[in-house]
């Protein structure tokens, strides 16, 4: 038999190309910041009692990264805030399906926890589900606006995920104390274990939980080299220590500016973004309890801590094995988690309480508050749907849960994650409290106390055993 006029080997060649798949469409990533600063005179919250904004020490900013592996497209947002409620994670979810085509179900947005910001969370944190007022729908439009100008500048790009470990800034808050010397609760009733006791005291006995040192660090650049975004979580509550009156990013903003410094990626264009997340901090601040420091300035803590993670984050950057091939997923759940009620007596100590003269305006009167806290308790819905997420980035699983998550439960993810490379990212898509192992709720302490504590005492294995069955169909 006679071959075309190419011969045998061009036959076989053109055979072979025809054969071959269509290459695999390139990874890209894409990364912009929105600026969320509220105005001046707006409440700042975060302690029991908000006050006004006076001074705008650093800008806050909703960062936003967007991956897209040619089939499925991801987006991370990460805002300098205290909380986000969950509408404004709804509104900004609907405004990007509407704008660049990403389901709600592949957009995570999460708040960093700084204490120094506007609300997010609305006048009313106990209403559920609430409206968007203006400051949450500016939010909700400008996390929106971050995302869409991500997306305006995708390209070509690598990525990586590496780890660093930086013990020395976290510390478990909550401590067991010596017999009768842990103070009543507002409620009247006796913890066992007191939430920041006082450091270097006589009376510390041990802490009531681990610390998790890991700061799980996700790169992406372009394959030339030049850096995209870098997405980090590190399990500390924030770091404070902002002037009077300060509008901050706290530290997670420091961390960000000391990163692109040291990666040489200040004046690039378009910009690197870095993003600091929040692990599971719920029980973890930056006091060493057991050897008190001397008072620091105005930011001098924050800009210490910020610059050595930044040092850390970018020495394991170093070691980073970038990859072309980053396939892309995403579950997004809302199950239905019963909250805590209040008891008849408790709804009765609360009743008596409110009837008292109410406390001067400023004073913090713990009762007073617990007690309304109690009956926005009770307002509240009996069962709330609680969104969870997954994203499957390459090798890497990120969980989201709607909480101020207890260290342990973040810790607990990472081991029995069915993906190598796991980490859990709190306050995403709404705010529903502190959320405790339940072995905490037999401990007491601050963050179990009803209102802190919204959800059942056993929504946190419920929660992770969602979370595990999520991350194992992303396989
Ligand atoms: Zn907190």
């Amino acid at each position: 038999m006679k071959c075309c006029s190419l011969g045998v080997v061009g036959c076989l060649v053109i055979a072979s190309l025809a054969a071959a798949a269509p290459p695999a469409p390139a990874f890209r990533a894409g990364a912009a910041t929105s600026n969320i600063t509220p105005h001046l005179g707006c409440d700042i919250v975060g302690g029991f009692l908000p006050f006004p904004a006076t001074n705008i020490h650093d800008q806050l900013h909703a960062r936003c990264l967007v991956l897209d592996d040619g089939r499925t497209k991801l987006a991370l947002v990460v805002c300098d805030l205290l909380g986000i409620d969950r509408s404004v994670s709804l509104e900004a979810r609907k405004l990007i399906q509407q704008g660049v085509q990403i389901p709600p179900e592949h957009v995570l947005i999460c708040a960093v926890h700084t204490h120094s910001a506007g609300s997010a969370l609305g006048k009313t944190r106990f209403k559920f589900p609430q409206g968007a007022d203006d400051y949450q729908q500016f939010v909700a439009r400008r996390i929106a606006d971050g995302v869409k100008c991500a997306v305006n500048v995708l390209r070509p790009a690598q990525a990586a995920f590496v780890t660093a470990e930086a013990p020395e800034h976290v510390f478990n808050r909550r401590w067991f104390m010596k017999p009768g010397t842990v103070p009543p609760n507002p409620f009247g009733g006796t913890d066992r274990v007191k939430m920041n006791p006082p450091a270097g005291s006589p009376d510390l006995v041990e802490p009531a939980g681990p610390t998790d040192p890991t700061v799980s660090i996700l790169a992406l650049r372009e394959p030339g080299g030049r850096p995209i975004a870098v997405f980090a979580a590190y399990s500390l509550h924030y770091v404070g220590g902002v002037g009077p009156g300060d509008i901050s990013a706290d530290y997670f903003g420091m961390f960000c500016r000391h990163l692109e410094r040291l990666l040489g990626a200040e004046h690039q264009e378009p910009p690197f973004v870095a993003m600091m997340a929040n692990g599971t901090s719920g029980d973890i601040n930056n006091i060493n309890f057991r050897q008190p420091r001397a008072g620091r300035k105005p930011y001098e803590q924050m800009w210490f801590v910020a610059e050595d993670v930044a040092g850390k984050v970018h020495a394991a950057l170093a070691k980073a094995a970038y990859r072309d091939a980053v396939p892309l997923a995403a579950r997004y759940r809302e199950p239905m988690i019963a909250t805590r009620r209040p008891t008849a007596d408790q709804m009765k100590w609360a009743k008596q309480m409110l009837a008292k003269p109410a406390p001067k305006p400023g004073k913090t009167d713990l009762p007073y508050i617990y007690a309304q806290r109690t009956m926005g308790m009770a307002a509240y819905p009996e069962a709330i749907p609680v969104p969870l997420q997954v994203l499957r980035i390459g090798d890497v699983c990120i969980g989201t849960m709607p909480t101020e998550v207890f260290c342990e439960i973040g810790l607990e993810f990472r081991k029995r994650s069915p993906v190598g490379s796991a980490f859990l990212v709190s306050l995403a898509h709404g705010y529903f409290g502190y959320l405790p192992a339940p072995r905490h709720h037999a401990l007491g302490g601050y963050e179990t106390w009803l209102g802190t504590s919204r959800l059942d005492p056993e929504a946190s294995d419920k929660m992770l055993k969602a979370l595990l069955e999520m991350t194992a169909e992303t396989r």
